[in-house]
């Protein structure tokens, strides 16, 4: 999509830190990390969140997940544990509306999820 900030990462028109990339999905540092290991990653097709269409490819978002796991893996989080999250909505305060998830860890993660 023209306007969507991450098209615009995937697209390599904003820079950013890469973590991994392959055809269908991209993983960088999040610009405002919220831990000290802060990762987002992002189907390169643009959906807008889960309740997209368009994101319910089942093999995507296999492969979303799965690269979640294998970057928490390079970055050392399976030996401590990490959290992964991804917004949704209004109440789940999504600000970028690209399906995303963030992985978070490299230190105790605050027990609240709210
Ligand atoms: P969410 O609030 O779940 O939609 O998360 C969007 C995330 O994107 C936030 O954590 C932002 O800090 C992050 N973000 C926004 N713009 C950029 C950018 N240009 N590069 C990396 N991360 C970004």
């Amino acid at each position: 999509m023209e306007d969507c900030i991450f098209c615009k990462i995937v697209r390599g028109e904003i820079p950013t830190k890469k973590v991994y990339e392959d055809e269908r999905v991209l993983a960088f540092y999040d610009v405002a990390p919220q831990a000290p290991v802060h990762v987002l990653i992002v189907p390169k097709a643009h959906s807008q969140d889960l309740l997209d269409s368009r994101a319910l490819d089942d093999a995507l978002l296999a492969h979303l997940l799965r690269t979640a796991a294998e970057v928490a893996v390079m970055l050392g989080l399976d030996k401590t544990g990490f959290r992964i999250v991804s917004n949704c909505g209004e109440d789940g305060r999504q600000s970028v509306k690209h399906l995303h998830i963030h992985l978070l860890g490299g230190q105790k993660l605050s027990e609240r999820m709210s």
